[in-house]
């Protein structure tokens, strides 16, 4: 026990659970051993009472907006814990969490990350890469100006696109559109017309105009504006080159040059424990179970003849095998050869099956059926325990082939937070995370500013920390929630650091904690 009183936890009158009021002290800055018989009431003190006293204060310390996301727990029953830190208690057997759980969603941090997501990233284009942004009549006049500028000051006519709807003709349409003033179509492209809503120099036209010429064609257009300028002419007076490509904006989350919608981002978008956002293949776990073909053959030197497919080789499936010889013999894929010495193809023949299989019922007997429709023939039978202990000898879990391990639905990953500076500085760009849906180079993956919600989970807690140290948000993202939200963040990545944890990532799994109940404090 400590001389100095202040530097000890000082537990009066401790009764929770099977506890009879008890006094103890606890030295700071020591490990310390609870044993005792099972019954004893160690659990009580460290877990029920001690954690549970110093946790409550933690949660204390949160804003009452942070607080709502946390766990609270009950005030212990106890008279008085003095020279308490907050504290973190790390618990293995506790059967409430899932293989989902990870550090970041032990934390709570997924939670805030996924809020923070929501409120302050920016969508990129799956196929451009180029920064998705909802357009309104200022920041359209505003890029008009600029490309005007840049294009040498020409006419420009402002347009705006129209589907004629099935039910109506091209006639009523435009008799409609004339009532309204319209008069002039653009362009017209089977059902799609473009209708003119004004012609200006962009340089001369006062700004109310321009402005009220947009409001108007976002109006009618369904938020998206087309602006075409004119092509160039020469000193003549003639036009001289094809007109250049139009100005196209939205006010939607819509990429007007790729023409592809997305969807308005939400909380649930970022969380793997949401079917919201979770990815559809492996349901969010990040790995999925299948036929582990190292398992099935696992001596390569043997040959099919002698037994390579290892499931065949019992008294229950060696008609099985049988089949594979009947059918080798005909195919002339060799029964004597080494597994290994095999080509590719002879490989896949003996795995996939042959490329005519349909089913069991339309192609057998005639066309070879191949390890992988007999396994698949299992699990259309694995109500039966027998077959679903053999089953499992031969499964293993593999990395989800759609997400790549994000856990994520796809269009989620397009969202990005922080310029390219502080990505670069906590992650080097061919470690980040890289859709293989998406379309984009490696240059463009590499000058895409921000790091995505998977790219932060996977960085060890002392990058993330750095990362979030210096974060820059655009000033109008800033606002008094997630501010707060930000807060959150790094007193957690702070208060883990502190713990020694740093060199954790949110997504490792708790599985790599160490081994059976242990507590940290501060
Ligand atoms: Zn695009
Ligand atoms: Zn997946």
């Amino acid at each position: 026990m400590s001389d100095n009183r202040s530097e000890a936890i000082h537990i009066v009158g401790a009764r929770q659970n099977n506890l009879k009021h008890i006094d103890v002290d606890l030295p700071l800055n020591e490990l310390i051993v609870v044993t005792g018989v099972s019954g004893s009431g160690k659990s009580s003190l460290v877990f029920d009472t001690l954690y549970a006293e110093g946790q409550r204060r933690y949660v204390e310390t949160f804003s009452p907006y942070a607080r709502q996301f946390l766990d609270r727990m009950d005030k212990p029953q106890v008279d008085r814990i003095d020279g308490i830190p907050p504290a973190i208690a790390i618990d293995q057997t506790n059967p409430v969490r899932t293989s989902r759980s990870t550090v970041g969603t032990m934390t709570e941090l997924a939670d805030h990350l996924k809020l923070l997501f929501a409120r302050a990233s920016q969508l990129y284009c799956r196929s451009c890469s180029r920064p998705v942004l909802r357009d309104n009549p200022d920041s359209i006049h505003a890029d008009m100006q600029a490309r005007a500028q840049q294009a040498g000051d020409p006419r420009v006519i402002i347009a705006f696109p129209l589907t004629i709807p099935d039910n109506f003709s091209e006639e009523e349409i435009l008799s409609l559109l004339q009532s309204q003033g319209y008069t002039r179509i653009h362009s017209r492209m089977k059902s799609r017309l473009e209708v003119v809503q004004d012609r200006l120099r962009t340089s001369s036209a006062e700004r109310a105009r321009v402005i009220q010429a947009l409001e108007a064609a976002l109006r009618v257009g369904n938020g998206c504006v087309n602006v075409h300028p004119a092509a160039a002419e020469d000193s003549a007076g003639e036009t001289v080159v094809v007109p250049p490509a139009p100005w196209k904006y939205s006010t939607a989350l819509h990429c007007a040059d790729c023409d592809l919608h997305y969807r308005e981002p939400s909380q649930s978008a970022f969380s793997f424990n949401s079917p919201v956002g979770a990815c559809g293949t492996c349901r969010g776990f990040g790995r999925v179970i299948g036929v582990d073909y190292g398992l099935v053959i696992p001596d390569e030197s043997k040959t099919l003849g002698a037994g390579a497919v290892k499931p065949w080789q019992t008294q229950s499936f060696k008609e099985c095998q049988d089949d594979l010889v009947k059918y080798a013999k005909k195919r002339g894929i060799p029964l004597d050869q080494p597994w290994r010495t095999l080509s590719a193809a002879q490989k896949k023949w003996v795995i996939d099956g042959e490329p005519e299989w349909v089913s069991w019922k339309e192609s057998w007997p005639g066309v070879w059926y191949g390890v992988q429709h007999y396994f698949d023939w299992l699990e259309s039978k694995a109500y039966k325990m027998h077959i679903r202990v053999l089953l499992s000898r031969y499964r293993a879990y593999t990395p989800c082939e759609d997400c790549e391990g994000s856990r994520l639905k796809p269009d989620a990953l397009l969202w990005r937070i922080g310029n390219r500076e502080d990505a670069d500085g906590v992650m080097e760009p061919r470690m980040r995370y890289r859709q293989k849906q998406l379309a984009w180079t490696d240059a463009q993956l590499r000058v895409v500013p921000g790091l995505t919600i998977h790219d932060l989970m996977q960085l060890p807690v002392d990058r993330c920390a750095r990362f979030f140290a210096t974060l820059h948000l655009p000033s109008a993202l800033l606002d008094e929630a997630t501010q707060l939200l930000l807060g959150e963040i790094r007193t957690r990545l702070s208060y883990l650091q502190e713990v020694g944890l740093g060199y954790l990532a949110l997504i490792a799994s708790r599985a790599r904690f160490p081994g059976g109940k242990c507590s940290v404090s501060t």
